[in-house]
């Protein structure tokens, strides 16, 4: 197969793979929201669809579905461009992936949010869903905390603390997104945001108030030291240790 991503086949090879034994879909769940003076707006997304895609060909076997662009950003809506859905509705928009999917020979869907916003929507769907489709394995991918601090373990690694790193528009993302889009990628803006400690009540703060309250500029974190080699090795390592953990949900859901 020239390649896993449904969006770019037709009907009939889909079909074919289904029944050759790719019957597992992997699909990212991104967001269309502000990432600083420096970043694009679907930067989530084409993060998510790398993953997902790498993901995929990890697992082997699977299928990449069209990635969600947009998810819950309420929490971004001061800034311009930011398009937010309500959490219900992404829900919604899981449901119908599955309720569409599941008809078409499918035995595990894999959700890969992306996006801080998206994680609880999802592991919400997923518990919905998982009664009502009791043959097909329907897995998201809901620890948000393993997922920002295999981030950071990887940024250690390179010698950038969890600050610096940060959680939105930082070190992380900004070096991912110069490693898949770096002409979107407006480098003579590069800023350090919010460099203060990430805990819990942080975050609740950012939800609760919006994101402008911890950073004026959009950016928990600091793009300066971001570079192009360092994001391609930060979406390898992720999708690794993600389809590891996946691996684990797999064999661990009856
Ligand atoms: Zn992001």
């Amino acid at each position: 197969m020239k390649t896993i991503r449904m969006e770019e086949m037709n009907w009939v090879d889909i079909g074919d793979a289904i029944k050759s034994g790719f019957t597992t879909v992997v699909i990212g769940i991104g967001s269309t929201e502000q990432h600083g003076p420096h970043l694009p707006t679907h930067t989530d997304t084409i993060i998510g669809d790398i993953l997902a895609n790498k993901i995929a060909l990890k697992l082997e076997n699977a299928l990449q579905a069209q990635t969600i662009r947009v998810g819950c950003s309420d929490h971004h809506l001061s800034f311009p461009g930011t398009i937010s859905l309500e959490k219900d509705t992404l829900k919604a928009i899981i449901f119908d992936y599955v309720r569409s999917l599941s008809k078409h020979g499918f035995q595990k869907i894999i959700f890969i949010p992306s996006h801080g916003g998206n994680f609880v929507a999802t592991q919400e769907a997923i518990e919905e869903l998982q009664s009502k489709y009791q043959d097909i394995k329907i897995i998201g991918y809901t620890n948000i905390l393993k997922f920002i601090m295999y981030e950071w373990q990887i940024a250690n690694e390179f010698g950038i603390t969890n600050e610096e790193a940060g959680v939105h528009a930082g070190e992380v993302e900004t070096s991912q997104v110069l490693a898949l889009a770096e002409n979107q990628v407006r480098k003579e803006r590069f800023k350090p945001g919010y460099l203060g400690s990430y805990s819990a009540e942080i975050e609740k703060l950012v939800y609760e108030k919006g994101i402008s309250a911890l950073s004026e500029i959009g950016v928990l974190g600091d793009p300066t030291h971001a570079d192009m080699e360092k994001g391609k090795v930060y979406i390898e390592k992720l999708a690794d240790n993600l389809t590891n953990d996946i691996r684990k949900l797999l064999s661990s859901k009856k």
